[in-house]
């Protein structure tokens, strides 16, 4: 039998809590409540949550702060719940590498739902080894696969190959004579302005990667990095 898949509610508002807890119990979740910022830090390392509910205005920390602590280490959905609606909030949670975002007040059932298309949305996670996590992005080096926020990045052969290739040698700066050896081949005799071309648009595709975890960086006068926070 496989263990229930744990869901931090992160919510200092006790009566919203636990009718969360009480609804995500009912369907078949195993709820785990905390009531501030630093008890979440705590329970997030302690349970790996397969998704975080995660209120906006905590006693302690705001909840955009809480959600890039998270998104230091890891890939965890996070849906945001607020009393707040504004469209700027919103965008700063979604920016931030929120999955999604409610507004209060709310039904149960809908969050109970949401959680779901969140979890569906996104495989669960595994300590594959093949599989790495820079911030809200995760590269599957064996499956050759991109996903940030838990959706797959569509991107080229050749993006794909330059992304693999700059992201398993992080922070090491390549010129663009090396690039095109190493990526286009030996054989490829164009200009070596497509490597310009393909980190433009590889950037493009890679534009909602939380830039606090890492990007592909210009390094004036010699070449390309894939810069990481270590
Ligand atoms: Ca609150």
């Amino acid at each position: 039998m496989s263990s229930l898949q744990a869901i931090l509610i992160v919510e200092d508002e006790e009566a919203i809590s636990r009718v969360l807890a009480a609804y995500l119990k009912k369907a078949g979740f195993k709820p785990i409540r905390a009531a501030n910022g630093a008890e979440a830090m705590a329970y997030f390392e302690q349970e790996q949550p397969a998704l975080v509910l995660l209120d906006l205005m905590l006693p302690d920390l705001d909840g955009h702060e809480l959600l890039a602590r998270i998104r230091v280490t890891s890939a965890c959905p996070v849906i945001m719940l607020t009393a707040r609606d504004g469209i700027g909030d919103r965008l700063a949670g979604l920016n931030g590498g929120a999955d999604d975002y409610m507004s209060k007040p709310f039904m149960p059932e809908e969050v109970v739902a949401r959680v779901n298309a969140v979890l569906r949305r996104r495989p669960v996670w595994t300590s594959d080894e093949s599989r790495r996590l820079y911030g809200n992005l995760v590269i599957d080096f064996a499956a050759k696969q991109v996903l940030i926020n838990g959706a797959e990045v569509e991107l080229s052969r050749r993006e794909l190959a330059l992304l693999l290739f700059l992201a398993e040698r992080p922070n090491r700066i390549f010129t663009r004579e090396q690039l095109i050896e190493q990526v286009w081949g030996m054989d490829y005799d164009g200009s070596d302005r497509a490597v310009d071309l393909s980190v433009k648009r590889l950037r493009r595709a890679l534009s909602h990667w939380s830039p606090e975890a890492g990007e592909i960086r210009t390094i004036r006068g010699m070449g390309y990095q894939c810069w990481l926070k270590e």
